[in-house]
């Protein structure tokens, strides 16, 4: 066939149009995007058609544009947002959404979007309530602070309380905590923008209370210690302590504000991770202001918990900026339903996601893997595939250097790169997340939820045996 009569074989976009399968794809997703996509492919088929070598080729671009219809339509309006399986060993992953949530926490989510709620509605009396009310008394009861409020990230909360606090005036910090967090949260820069003055002191693997003292004026705010929570440095260091800070801030009349990073709440160190200051701890030791994230160890929503003194509280609360920042009933229903979970020592560890896969065991990390190689051979899977003593990271610029023992399986590719292998795992309906490293593709079992585990193997199977790939 010459190439004017293949081309003269592509049906025209008013007949496709009118076929049955389009038809249906038309009440699925409106005949103007489908229509879009056709002339799309039309036109591509068309171009490939004039650059094709052989007749063989031409005929593959003709007999498949009707497919190719169909998977671009599909393609268009599919969801962008998925859910994915994190294989990558990383619990805190901020590319993968931080925290999940467990059962209780989603029901809230799912309560608060259903319909109405009672975000500012005070049901008793039946007139305006306050949107923070829903949490702040638990997190008094479970920090031991005497008020607290909530707003969308620690980020914001870190620039509100320097705006509400310190604008115009200088804070103290170290040359050792001058902390740059992912995605352009630098210290600096955010003291900048609330509009206080960074006054630096000490040196970066050295500060000493003294340095604190020397460079307070009638200008000084505050004292801020940022938690080094992405980094260490190690060697000759030293850095005072919170009671020191303490002692010193009340001296001069001035707040202690401490950005902790990573909201923990309970104790690590059973799970052989080192000891990470808790809220609670950092409190009790007379810090005035402490926030963190509510999304990292704490295994919440995305937001920035600010606990402290009363008086400071009532003036962050009253900031313009406040409104800025707020809450959305979504996260104000799962921020309550996460921090009530805590009011169980006992359940908190089976019921916040993050907690459960810190505390998982070994033994069961090593079934996993066994399990899903069985599954794979089982279902006449003949490639190589082996299982190893791996390591896993807490992630999320939380404990840095720091790992919990894990379990992987691991799959070497022989047709392919192995990054081109990875990405098989990326595209399927539910996409799989691995580390690629030494030429292999890892699976870690830690992040991989029990509840997980058929798809996963489902999904793997799919993949290894449809023979794109090995
Ligand atoms: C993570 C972190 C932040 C930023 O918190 P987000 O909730 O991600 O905005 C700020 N300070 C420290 C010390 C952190 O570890």
């Amino acid at each position: 066939m010459e190439k004017k009569d293949m081309l003269r074989q592509i049906p025209g976009v008013d007949t496709l149009l009118q076929e049955p399968d389009t038809v249906t794809l038309c009440l699925r997703y409106g005949r103007q995007s489908v229509t879009a996509v056709i002339q799309e492919e039309v036109a591509r088929v068309r171009k490939k058609i004039l650059n094709c070598k052989s007749q063989e080729e031409g005929e593959a671009l003709l007999m498949g544009l009707r497919q190719q219809i169909y998977m671009q339509a599909e393609k268009k309006n599919s969801s962008s947002f998925q859910r994915v399986i994190n294989a990558t060993g990383i619990l805190l992953h901020t590319n993968l959404g931080r925290a999940p949530f467990g059962k209780r926490q989603m029901e809230a989510a799912y309560q608060a979007m259903a319909g109405y709620c009672n975000l500012e509605y005070e049901l008793e009396k039946g007139s305006r309530g306050k949107r923070q009310s829903h949490y702040q008394d638990l997190i008094c009861q479970v920090t031991g602070a005497e008020a607290a409020v909530a707003v969308n990230n620690n980020a914001a909360a870190v620039t509100l309380i320097l705006s509400a606090l310190a604008r115009n005036k200088e804070v103290v910090v170290s040359r050792g905590e001058l902390v740059e967090i992912g995605g352009h949260f630098r210290i600096p820069e955010v003291m900048e923008e609330s509009g206080s003055i960074l006054r630096e002191t000490g040196c970066t693997n050295k500060t000493r209370i003294e340095d604190y003292r020397k460079v307070v004026t009638e200008n000084t705010a505050a004292f801020l210690k940022v938690h080094t929570s992405n980094y260490k440095i190690v060697g000759f260091t030293e850095a005072p302590s919170v009671e020191e800070l303490v002692e010193a801030g009340k001296e001069y009349r001035l707040p202690v504000i401490v950005d902790l990073g990573s909201g923990v709440l309970v104790n690590l160190e059973k799970f052989g991770l080192s000891h990470e200051p808790t809220v609670k701890e950092m409190l009790k030791k007379g810090a005035d202001i402490v926030c963190f994230s509510g999304d990292k160890l704490l295994g919440g929503p995305q937001a920035g918990i600010i606990t402290g003194k009363k008086k400071y509280m009532e003036i962050i609360e009253n900031h313009p900026m406040m409104r800025a920042m707020r809450l959305d009933k979504c996260t104000t229903a799962v921020l309550e339903a996460t921090f009530r979970e805590y009011f169980n020592e006992e359940t908190v560890w089976e019921n916040i996601p993050v907690l459960k896969m810190i505390g998982r065991q070994k033994d069961e990390l090593k079934n996993q893997a066994e399990e899903i190689r069985s599954a794979l051979w089982k279902s006449g899977f003949r490639g190589e595939i082996q299982i190893q003593e791996d390591t896993s990271m807490i992630g999320g610029g939380s404990l840095p250097g720091e790992t919990l023992s894990d379990f992987s399986v691991s799959i070497k590719p022989e047709k392919e790169s192995t990054e081109a292998f990875a990405a098989h795992f990326r595209r399927q309906s539910i996409p799989i997340i691995a580390q690629v490293k030494n030429n292999r593709v890892f699976f870690h079992m830690r992040t991989i939820f029990s509840e997980e585990k058929e798809i996963f193997e489902e999904i793997l199977k799919e993949v290894l045996l449809s023979g794109e790939c090995l």
